[in-house]
């Protein structure tokens, strides 16, 4: 083998782009049904749009991005998350004039340099939706609404969805205080590196690798810092959980690892609560337009890894459809007959699903690779009979000459008998 994958990244092979597509498929139609519209940006941004909106003290800025010098000198970097290139482009395009709340979503290919582990990739995909516009609370539960809605139509039942508030700028303040002086008191518990890169960001330090887990019992917490309006916020969105039926926990150490988060955030676990089983985060992000150039503008989003929750989607999930389709084979043997071949599946086509069997094996070959495929007949097509073709009834093994010219009329009319396999 000459090359190999770049490491962290994966070939989506089939059968399994199966599941891949059915999460799609779901989360489109869960899209629609709440009233949200796709939108695609560009793999990559200028390096500045992350740097400003993810934050210069974040883990994704100081040590995961793509960074790179285009031929004309710009340094861009490959996204490492899609709501600021959805922010860029919301400003850029003007959406922001057309007033009342924009809804979004997107899916795609996220880019974090991180060490490669399961579920932690270098490249991977992420499904995920913005609510511009709004600083009601009901627009939190809406977008917990979004994400729960979808996963359970894939069939996750025992999810776990853990929420906090990180305050708005005015709760931040005090506990950003209180934090530095907490982690100054841990003393050589911390490297030097860290506590440098805590003074710009504390908050950070729950959702670092290193001293995330080990330290958070050690350090004070938000919620004695809150503002009335930002606990008001916060109370109201627990209320409106608990009024339309979604179980939470309150999680007070949960912070996100990026910046731009303020007030509601969430992140949605499925099986055990790992280091890297998160499926889903979320959160409000009421400055981030404002910062990247626009009028003071409330937001709130989340993003699904698309790896991660087809690692754990349930084997019993409804949504999974194996070979999508499949009706018809067209078996075609001799170079003569190819033209007739490709003639009789562009009208099965019209009809179902239809696959050329193209090889030139034997008949019998094609023959059995059809009875294997899982589509309902196979239409044989011989040189050595220039009018009509033979009908294989994969179900039922009956075989009947029909006449080229009637084929589509005998599909149809199979299509509709009773058991459908005539
Ligand atoms: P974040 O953008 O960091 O809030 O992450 C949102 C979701 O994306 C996480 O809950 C994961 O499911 C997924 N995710 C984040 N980073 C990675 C990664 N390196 N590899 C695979 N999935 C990831």
């Amino acid at each position: 083998m000459k090359y190999k994958r770049a490491r962290g990244t994966q070939d989506i092979l089939p059968p399994d782009i199966d599941r891949w597509r059915a999460v799609e498929r779901v989360f489109e139609d869960t899209f629609d049904s709440f009233g949200y519209r796709g939108i695609r940006t560009p793999i990559f941004e200028p390096t500045d749009l992350f740097v400003r909106a993810v934050g210069e003290a974040s883990d994704i800025v100081t040590k995961e991005m793509y960074t790179f010098e285009d031929r004309g000198g710009r340094s861009l970097t490959l996204r490492p998350e899609n709501t600021a290139a959805v922010i860029r482009a919301y400003l850029e395009s003007g959406m922001h004039r057309v007033g009342g709340i924009v809804r979004l979503c997107y899916t795609g290919p996220m880019f974090r340099y991180d060490r490669p582990q399961t579920g932690r990739y270098r490249q991977f995909h992420q499904v995920g939706a913005e609510a511009i516009g709004s600083v009601n609370p009901a627009i939190d539960v809406e977008m917990i609404h979004v994400v729960i809605s979808a996963m359970r139509s894939l069939g996750f039942e025992d999810l776990d969805l853990r929420l906090n508030t990180v305050g708005t700028e005015s709760s931040r303040k005090p506990y950003r205080k209180v934090l530095l002086l907490a982690i100054d008191e841990l003393g050589d518990e911390i490297d030097e590196e860290a506590r440098e890169r805590y003074k710009k960001n504390p908050l950070r330090i729950f959702d670092s690798k290193d001293y995330g887990e080990k330290l958070k019992d050690k350090l004070p917490v938000i919620s004695d810092c809150l503002t009335d309006e930002d606990a008001e916020h916060f109370t109201v969105v627990k209320e409106l959980l608990d009024a339309t039926g979604v179980a939470f926990v309150e999680d007070p150490h949960l912070v996100r690892g990026l910046d731009y988060y303020t007030r509601t955030v969430f992140e949605i676990y499925h099986g055990d609560r790992g280091a890297q089983s998160a499926l889903c985060g979320g959160g409000r992000y009421d400055n981030l337009v404002a910062e990247c150039g626009g009028p003071d503008t409330p937001a709130i989003g989340f993003s699904v890894g698309l790896e991660r929750l087809i690692e754990a989607l349930p084997e019993t999930s409804a949504a999974v459809r194996t070979r999508p389709g499949l009706e018809f084979i067209v078996a075609c043997t001799g170079q003569r007959a190819a033209a007739r071949a490709l003639s009789c599946a562009r009208v099965l086509r019209r009809v179902g699903n239809t696959e050329s069997d193209l090889s030139g094996r034997s008949r019998k070959k094609q023959v059995q690779a059809a009875e294997k495929s899982g589509a309902r007949a196979c239409v044989i097509v011989e040189e050595s009979d220039e009018k009509a073709v033979t009908w294989r009834n994969l179900r039922t093994h009956e075989e009947t000459q029909v006449a080229d010219a009637d084929l589509l009329d005998f599909v149809r009319s199979t299509h509709n008998s009773p058991e459908g396999t005539n």
